[in-house]
């Protein structure tokens, strides 16, 4: 599949923000996948990346992106860099992307092609993303592409008013819901987005402050 077949499909499927599929044209997809599965880089599943991760299906990616509603300059969390597919996307769309990443090897390949493909302004961190990144809270979006068992304490605590958090979360396998999480006037509200399937989000629950 070309990468104007990727954004047809997407658009097919109902995701129609312009400046969204314009950052899915601009984002060379194949350099973010292994090279032996180049030529798969643009059809929409997800690929293995190795380490028993994957890079996020196409359309996956595009929905929670949209769902995410954030403008440009805007700050925005992500959580499992992963490639850094989804890292680059949101660079693209012109937010401040702060993104967190478990594995060591993951966290530095993506840093160093997100570098190479002149993407210069996304913060990196290597650590448990369960956590967030207090730092520099509060994001306008936080979105989060492993799956945990349920919604992380800390990052709610790190969404900013009329911010949005977009997650997986339930146990490994198929059984996930995909939720939108607001916080409007300081009530959290959430709207389920569909099912869907996502690498478990690991965790040490000894460092969890829930
Ligand atoms: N957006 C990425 C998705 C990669 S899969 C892409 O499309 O390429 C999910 C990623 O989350 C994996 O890289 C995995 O290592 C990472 N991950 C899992 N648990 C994590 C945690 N607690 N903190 C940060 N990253 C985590």
């Amino acid at each position: 599949m070309s990468v104007e077949a990727m954004v047809s499909l997407i658009r097919s499927r109902g995701v129609r923000d312009v400046p969204l599929l314009r950052a899915l044209r601009a984002v060379p997809r194949e350099h973010f996948v292994p090279k032996t599965l180049r030529d798969y880089a643009y059809n929409d599943y997800p690929l293995s990346i190795g380490q028993g991760q994957t890079i996020s299906q196409p359309y996956m990616v595009a929905l929670m992106t949209a769902r995410l509603d954030v403008s440009p300059g805007e700050k925005v969390l992500e959580i499992g860099t992963g490639s850094g597919y989804q890292t680059a996307l949101l660079a693209e769309l012109g937010l401040e992307v702060y993104t967190v990443e478990v594995l060591p090897e993951l966290h530095a390949q993506a840093r160093e092609r997100l570098t190479a493909l002149g993407y210069e302004k996304i913060h990196f961190r290597l650590g448990d993303g369960y956590q967030g990144w207090p730092e520099h809270a509060p994001y306008a979006g936080i979105i989060v592409t492993a799956a945990p068992r349920q919604i992380p304490l800390p990052l709610l605590a790190q969404l900013a008013e009329g911010g949005n958090l977009i997650i997986p979360t339930g146990p490994p396998g198929r059984h996930q819901i995909l939720w939108k999480v607001m916080r409007v006037s300081g009530e959290i509200k959430k709207i389920r987005l569909g099912d869907v399937a996502f690498v478990p989000l690991v965790h040490d629950p000894s460092t969890s402050d829930d």
